[in-house]
C-alpha cells in the first residue's frame, strides 16, 4: 500500500534509457529479457530448494493449531510461499532479491499450470531511483533521481472454456515487491504484501482444478512500493485487451488481527457486489475509508476498468513497520482470506456479469 502522492505526482514522470539491476554481475540479457547466468541460476535454485525443505520442517510444529494443518492438502504451501518471500530481504523492487522472488513466482505459475501469453510469463520495466524516507509516520519511498532501474512482473493466465466468455478476462493481481533494506534494517513484508501474493498462488492453484467460463490472469507486480509502477505498466502494454477486463481483484495486505475484510474501490457497483458476496458467504465486510492510500487496483481504475483492492480494515497497524513479519502474520485470517478470494474468483469467472 502506498501513499497517494507517490502516484500522483510523481509515478509517471521519468522515462528511461538504459536498464540495469543494482548489482549486474550474477545477470545477463537474453532476447526474453533477464535471466539468472548458469551457475547463479542454479545456486538460486539450490538455496530455494533448500530453504523449502527447512521451512517445511519446522512449519510442521508451528502450523499444527493453525487451520492450514487441519484443511490439509488445500493450504499445504500458502505459507511455505509466504514465509519464503519474506527471506528475500524485504524484495526492493529493481534489485536481485525482486528477481529471485520473480524466479520463485515463475517457477510456482508453472508447476500450477498457468499459460504463459506470448512474452513469457515476466514482463519488465522502468523504475525511477528512489530513496526510502523514514521521517515520515509510514516510511515510503521517494523518487529522488533519474537513475534507471528495472522491475518485474510476474504474468500466467488460464483461458477460459466457454466459448463466447473465454475472450473475457477476471484478473487477480498481488504485488510482490516491499521495501527492501534500510540501514542494516530489514523490512520483511509478510503481510504487505506476501500474503496477497499468497492468497494469489492459492486461488491459482484451486481454479487450475476446475474449468472457468472466462479466463482468468494472474499478475504478482513489482514496483507497487514506488508508485504501482508494475501495474501502470500492465495497463500501458497488457497483454489482454483492456475492454475485454470484466473485474480487477487486487490482494493487498489481507492478514490483520481484525476479522473483517474491506473492498476499496470507485466503481460502486463492483464494490457493493464483492461486499455482499462476503457477507452471504458468512465473512464480515468493513469498508473503511482510506483517501490517501492506494495500491494496485488504482491505474486500472484510472483507466475506466471495474477494479477492486481487497485487504483488511486495520492493514495500517504494522504497516512499513520492522514488525511485519512471518511470526505476526494473522495465520488464520490467511486461510480466510483465500476461502473468500477463492469463492469469489470462482463466482466472477463463471459468470457474465459486467460493472
Ligand atoms: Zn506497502
Amino acid at each position: 500500500m502506498i501513499h497517494a502522492n507517490l502516484y500522483r505526482e510523481e509515478g509517471k514522470s521519468f522515462r528511461g534509457k538504459e536498464l540495469r539491476f543494482l548489482n549486474e554481475k550474477d545477470w545477463e540479457f537474453d532476447e526474453e529479457g533477464i535471466v539468472l547466468k548458469k551457475t547463479a541460476k542454479w545456486i538460486t535454485i539450490f538455496a530455494i530448494l533448500l530453504a523449502s525443505f527447512f521451512i517445511l520442517n519446522t512449519n510442521t510444529e508451528k502450523l499444527k493449531n493453525t487451520l492450514e494443518y487441519k484443511n490439509g492438502k488445500e493450504y499445504r504451501l500458502l505459507f511455505t510461499d509466504i514465509e519464503l518471500l519474506t527471506l528475500f530481504h524485504g524484495r526492493r523492487s529493481g534489485t536481485e532479491d525482486e528477481a529471485k522472488v520473480v524466479n520463485y513466482l515463475t517457477a510456482r505459475f508453472q508447476d500450477i499450470g498457468l499459460k504463459p501469453f506470448s512474452n513469457g510469463y515476466v514482463q519488465t520495466f522502468e523504475l525511477p531511483g528512489v530513496q526510502l524516507a523514514t521521517n515520515l509516520p509510514r516510511p515510503c519511498f521517494r523518487h529522488i533521481n533519474n537513475h534507471r532501474f528495472k522491475g518485474l512482473n510476474v504474468i500466467g493466465f488460464i483461458r477460459g472454456t466457454d466459448s463466447n466468455l473465454t475472450k473475457e478476462y477476471i484478473l487477480v493481481t498481488a504485488h510482490h515487491d516491499h521495501l527492501g533494506v534500510h540501514q542494516k534494517t530489514v523490512y520483511e513484508g509478510a503481510n504487505d504484501n506476501a500474503s496477497g501474493v499468497g492468497v494469489l498462488l492459492n486461488t491459482a492453484e484451486h481454479l487450475a482444478r476446475q474449468t472457468t467460463k472466462r479466463s482468468v490472469v494472474f499478475v504478482a507486480f513489482g514496483g507497487e512500493e514506488m508508485g504501482c509502477i508494475g501495474s501502470q505498466k500492465f495497463v500501458d502494454d497488457p497483454p489482454v485487451p483492456l475492454e475485454k477486463i470484466a473485474a480487477v481483484v487486487n490482494l493487498d495486505t489481507l492478514g490483520g488481527n481484525s476479522n473483517a475484510f474491506s473492498v476499496w474501490s470507485k466503481n460502486k457497483m463492483l464494490q457493493e457486489y464483492i461486499s455482499k458476496f462476503a457477507i452471504q458467504n458468512g465473512f464480515q465486510v468493513v469498508n473503511k475509508n482510506y483517501p490517501d492510500h492506494m495500491s494496485d487496483h488504482f491505474p486500472f481504475e484510472a483507466a475506466g476498468i471495474p477494479a477492486v483492492t481487497l485487504t483488511s480494515p486495520d492493514w495500517i497497524e504494522l504497516s512499513h513497520t520492522t514488525t511485519d513479519t512471518f511470526q505476526n502474520l494473522n495465520k488464520d485470517k490467511i486461510i480466510r482470506a483465500c476461502e473468500l478470494n477463492n469463492k469469489l474468483i470462482s463466482q466472477l469467472a463463471n459468470s457474465d456479469i459486467a460493472f
